[in-house]
């Protein structure tokens, strides 16, 4: 079957083709759960092939994603030991999107999701884990962005001109600009909130991570992956807020801040036009 063939067998099995993307993603979910675990710990991530935390080896097919932790219901084979459900969530939150991006978005677009959802989620797991957020997986996230622009700028909606070289000039200015806004942003709250709160506010994970959405996305999309991912992180800190007040207790819980930008940058990826156009419309109404 040649490339055509398959392209066109895809595009008119849309379900079909979705059920593929999605195994594909959980595939990736699981190497994600490989990096969480091990890229925090300076660990390969390549070699040992993985092994139970009692050290015995894992056989393939308990490591096959979401029916590997189905099948052995959350527990080791060898040892009994708990198997933590963020493992089988991540697969599946990763497949989702793998499915989503295929359905949603434009081919180009939803190949580069491949590689942005990814890394988003991977900094985002890091941070609920321990608050480590390291650093090559964020800079990445602003390398690949910029070399995503200039490969396809189609995703920064560039394709009005008929010379294609200007189009990628367009679409890396995008990028470009994306990541100095994305960066000024972050730095500035960071230094008027640390001044404000006498405490650090925000970490420069949170600025690289802005600064790569800016990358894929545009100005448009940094600012809305802080101002969104600000409101993200306020809601969902808002019930322990809420509890310890009632407690009368001191909150002193800490906001993972990189899942919160994570989403947002997310949500921005996926429609973030549609939200301007939205916006406009209800400005104008
Ligand atoms: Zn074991």
């Amino acid at each position: 079957m040649s490339l055509t063939m398959l392209q066109n067998f895809l595009l008119l099995h849309p379900a079909l083709s979705a059920v593929c993307a999605g195994a594909i993603g959980a595939c990736v979910g699981s190497f994600i759960n490989v990096c969480i675990y091990r890229i925090p710990q300076g660990i390969s991530i390549v070699t040992p092939a993985s092994r139970c935390a009692c050290g015995k080896p894992i056989p393939f097919w308990f490591n096959i994603p979401l029916f590997g932790w189905l099948m052995l219901r959350g527990r080791a084979d060898c040892c009994g030991a708990k198997i933590s459900l963020r493992y089988p969530l991540i697969e599946l939150i990763t497949a989702l999107f793998y499915a989503a991006a295929w359905l949603l978005l434009p081919p180009a677009k939803a190949s580069v999701a491949c590689v942005l959802l990814p890394l988003l989620i991977l900094l985002a797991g890091c941070d609920l884990d321990d608050m480590m957020v390291p650093d090559a997986p964020n800079f990445a996230l602003v390398g690949t962005g910029l070399f995503f622009s200039i490969l396809l700028p189609s995703i920064h909606g560039e394709t009005s001109h008929n010379i294609e070289v200007i189009n990628r000039i367009h679409a890396a200015t995008d990028s470009l600009i994306g990541i100095a806004v994305g960066t000024a942003l972050v730095w500035w709250i960071r230094t008027i909130g640390t001044v404000l709160a006498g405490r650090e506010a925000m970490g420069e994970a949170d600025i690289i991570l802005c600064a790569g959405i800016g990358a894929y996305c545009g100005w448009q999309g940094a600012a809305f992956c802080l101002f969104g991912g600000s409101v993200i992180g306020v809601i969902t800190a808002l019930p322990g807020m809420i509890l310890s007040k009632i407690k009368g207790e001191e909150y002193t819980g800490v906001v993972p801040f990189v899942p919160s930008l994570a989403t947002a940058g997310t949500i921005w990826f996926f429609r973030g036009p549609e939200l301007v156009m939205a916006w406009h419309q209800w400005v104008n109404s």
